[in-house]
């Protein structure tokens, strides 16, 4: 049966939604007082289960490599561009390295081969690199520019759903009256009653404009300050190179600070020290959208024809196709996901969170 569907938010999540939504042929409504201004606007754009991957975070991995796996075709519909060329671990030092090798070894326990480099060998791959560099390791995953999508995304969906350029809430109207479902994708700015579900985890991040930008991404490890630099493809010679990002959980507006920018800056730097060069283009913050379990939250919830997906904190660009597939197969069959399923949450998780954020 078809569907009417209102979206709030229209980040990459709910244009994902929207996108795959139409193409099943349900009627949807995108309801946002900035489209594509959220934490979509500030990501780095690494579409890399393993590169992120952290202890405690196996089922996330396994979403995340089930969403790259998306990716190319996904990226086919919209004609956006992947970068394929990999992503490069490199240590600046031996107590970097010995990250790197920590790193290398939770992959392996995900059957994931990260090829680890000796110093010579890394520096052959990305002879931008500091000559100070000791090694590191080599992961085959992809990068798109999260901006060029969502473009690409609002392009493509423009003639085929309303827009509604402001907030939306969960009450009265915007809940029932001319649709069937609601689905939430208001990324950390979850409305009541889900608001305690998400925690905003800011990220400041910084792009330069480079004519000798670094060939991969590169994660690296400078005297124990990570960072990373995620190149886009040159025009005329120059390239964007995204350099990132702070995390810290906080209440305050997502600005984007002089320590944090100027720590990333010299970790970079350290690392690959040819940005010196580059032209300063941007320096912005926004919060991801962290939950208690660092999971999203895809699927129904108490409020009967509400969806939620939202949550996807460090991973929402990775996460897109796969979002949206679920999200369309929620309101289409009901089907959840149960380690996404928002309700995995009960009321009394609710309150005491409540408690413990208070
Ligand atoms: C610095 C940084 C780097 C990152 N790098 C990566 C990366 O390399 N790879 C990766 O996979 N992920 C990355 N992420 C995470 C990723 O950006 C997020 O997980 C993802 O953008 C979340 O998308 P979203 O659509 O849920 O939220 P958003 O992009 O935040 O969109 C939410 C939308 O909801 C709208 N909205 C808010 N309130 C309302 C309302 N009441 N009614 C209607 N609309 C509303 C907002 O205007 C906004 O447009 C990064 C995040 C940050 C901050």
């Amino acid at each position: 049966m078809l569907s009417r569907v209102k979206i709030l938010g229209a980040g990459i999540i709910g244009l994902a939604c929207a996108d795959e939504l139409v193409r099943r042929g349900h009627r949807v409504t995108l309801v946002d007082p900035a489209p594509g201004s959220g934490a979509s606007h500030a990501a780095a754009g690494m579409l890399s289960p393993a590169g992120e991957l952290w202890h405690g975070e196996s089922e996330l991995f396994v979403f995340g490599a089930r969403s790259a796996a998306l990716w190319p075709d996904f990226a086919a519909r919209l004609d956006v561009p992947l970068r394929e060329e990999g992503t490069l671990l490199a240590a600046l030092d031996h107590g970097d390295l010995q990250q790197v090798l920590r790193q290398a070894e939770l992959l392996a326990s995900h059957d994931v081969t990260a090829e680890q480099l000796a110093r010579d060998e890394l520096l052959a791959l990305e002879p931008g690199l500091s000559d100070r560099v000791v090694g590191g390791a080599r992961l085959p995953d992809r990068s798109v520019d999260p901006r060029v999508v969502v473009a690409a995304l609002r392009r493509r969906l423009a003639s085929r759903v309303e827009v509604v350029e402001a907030a939306g809430d969960l009450d009265g109207l915007d809940r029932r009256a001319d649709h069937d479902v609601t689905i939430v994708a208001t990324g950390a700015l979850l409305p009541a009653p889900f608001d305690r579900l998400v925690r905003p985890v800011r990220g400041e991040i910084v792009r330069v404009r480079s004519s000798d930008p670094p060939r991969h991404t590169i994660r690296g490890w400078a005297h124990g300050e990570q960072v990373y630099a995620v190149p886009r493809t040159a025009r005329a010679g120059v390239a964007e190179v995204v350099v990132g990002a702070t995390s810290e959980e906080h209440n305050g507006p997502p600005v984007a600070t002089v320590g944090g920018v100027s720590r990333l800056l010299d970790s970079a730097r350290r690392l690959i020290p040819g940005l010196d060069r580059a032209e300063f283009a941007e320096a912005i913050a926004r919060d991801r959208p962290g939950t208690p379990d660092n999971l999203p939250l895809v699927g129904a919830t108490d409020l009967e024809g509400v969806i939620l997906a939202a949550g996807h904190f460090r991973h929402g660009v990775l996460l897109a196709p796969l979002t949206a597939q679920l999200v369309a197969d929620q309101v289409e069959s009901g089907h959840v996901e149960p380690a996404l399923d928002p309700r995995r949450f009960a009321r009394s998780d609710l309150t005491s969170l409540e408690r413990t954020t208070a």
